[in-house]
């Protein structure tokens, strides 16, 4: 509904420009375009949709009737509740994520569909490079030579300092986090490429993740403390722009390398949910932020600023492929984080209220922690199994 209304409302304010329809997520232009003035009145973009929202009140509920007709009863009592969330959030929601600096999408569509606004049609887009080569013309731009890319969800493993990625029978190390972007004809390293850092509870011992705007200094579910082993910890996540390696140090692939995929599975964050009863289940299902989290094996990544450019490297990384001196600005604090994938996404959550005497439930028992992991995935295939018949798209196919 969101994407309708915003389509109509760009189609009669004659907002569609051509050439701008780069994005595979829709025509709305670049995200940086969405608060700037378009017309000599000094209107914005937002405040021209805004405007047709609040004057198209018909044509909203029309949008909503057509694409409720022959829905589930459930959802087609929900009727109010959309059109007044077009009427009242839709447009700040979308002024939020084109002005959110921890999203690295150019296009305001890509950016929608990463926060949830717009529909992702089932392709990864949070693609994050690993360069293993400088990147030459702007006019190359994404660049297909000299980098691998992945998923943002795999780049925070695969590409982690000191972690190793073969191609074409080469060895290529990462030893830190980048933000290259075209620039005229140049190709130039921007600031910040860890992007913002954002404050988290994070639980060894339970896996908890306290995602409040102050975690709590011990674990909310199970009381770790900063001093147990494993043991609780507020961390800072980190997601990064780019990744590189220290260009012509690679080495030949003979067969062995190192790589060990240590991000977390998916978690989100801690709070008292309301579900339904259904058999012995509660079952809660609505939107939430979900966290995948490589926090190094406990030891966290220790970036430091090269003296050249806007590369933020690890020591440690840069030993592995022998550079032990590396020229770092001198009187920049060292940035302390965990690499984070964060994505709002759709979520289901299953509670078993009454347990059969004699099993162990508790998360902290590794062996009951595997069965719930089993039962977990057990649950995904059958819903990814479940939404293709009923020809829906759902990550549960990816993965
Ligand atoms: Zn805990």
């Amino acid at each position: 509904m969101a994407k309708e209304v915003l389509r109509r409302a760009f189609l009669d304010l004659d907002l569609f420009h051509g050439g701008q329809a780069d994005s595979v997520h829709g025509e709305f232009g670049p995200a940086l375009g969405w608060c700037q003035p378009v017309n000599n009145q000094g209107q914005t973009t937002e405040d021209l949709v805004s405007d047709w929202i609040q004057n198209n009140h018909a044509e909203i509920v029309r949008i909503r009737d057509v694409l409720l007709a022959f829905t589930d009863p459930h959802l087609v009592a929900q009727g109010q509740a959309l059109a007044n969330y077009v009427l009242h959030d839709l447009v700040p929601a979308v002024t939020s994520a084109a002005n959110d600096p921890s999203l690295t999408q150019v296009w305001l569509a890509e950016r929608l569909a990463n926060v949830g606004l717009l529909p992702m049609f089932g392709f990864p887009t949070r693609v994050r490079f690993l360069f293993h080569d400088r990147p030459g013309m702007a006019h190359e731009w994404p660049p297909e030579r000299g980098v691998v890319d992945r998923d943002l969800d795999i780049a925070i493993s695969q590409f982690a300092p000191r972690a190793e990625t073969v191609k074409d029978g080469l060895i290529h190390t990462s030893v830190g986090v980048v933000d290259y972007q075209p620039q005229g004809n140049q190709v130039v390293e921007m600031p910040a490429p860890l992007g913002p850092a954002r404050s988290i509870g994070f639980c060894r011992s339970c896996q908890a993740v306290d995602d409040s705007a102050n975690p709590a200094p011990v674990c909310q579910v199970c009381g770790a403390t900063a001093q147990d082993d494993p043991g609780y910890e507020i961390i800072q996540l980190s997601e990064p722009k780019g990744f590189r390696t220290w260009y012509g140090r690679t080495r030949d692939f003979e067969g062995l390398f190192e790589w060990t995929p240590r991000a977390s599975r998916p978690k989100m964050g801690i709070a008292q949910l309301q579900g339904a009863q259904r058999a012995n289940f509660e079952v809660w299902s609505d939107q939430a932020t979900v966290f995948v989290v490589n926090d190094n094996n406990g030891y966290l990544f220790r970036f430091e600023k090269l003296l050249q450019g806007e590369t933020w490297v690890v020591r440690d990384a840069l030993a592995q492929v022998g550079v032990n001196n590396p020229p770092l600005a001198g009187g920049i604090p060292m940035e302390i984080r965990a690499l984070a994938s964060i994505k709002p996404t759709d979520v289901m959550v299953l509670g078993i209220n009454n347990w059969p005497a004699g099993l162990v439930s508790t998360p902290t028992d590794l062996n009951c922690r595997a069965a719930l992991y089993s039962f977990g995935f057990l649950l995904r295939c059958a819903a990814a199994a479940e939404a293709c018949r009923r020809r829906f798209c759902c990550s549960g196919c990816a993965g």
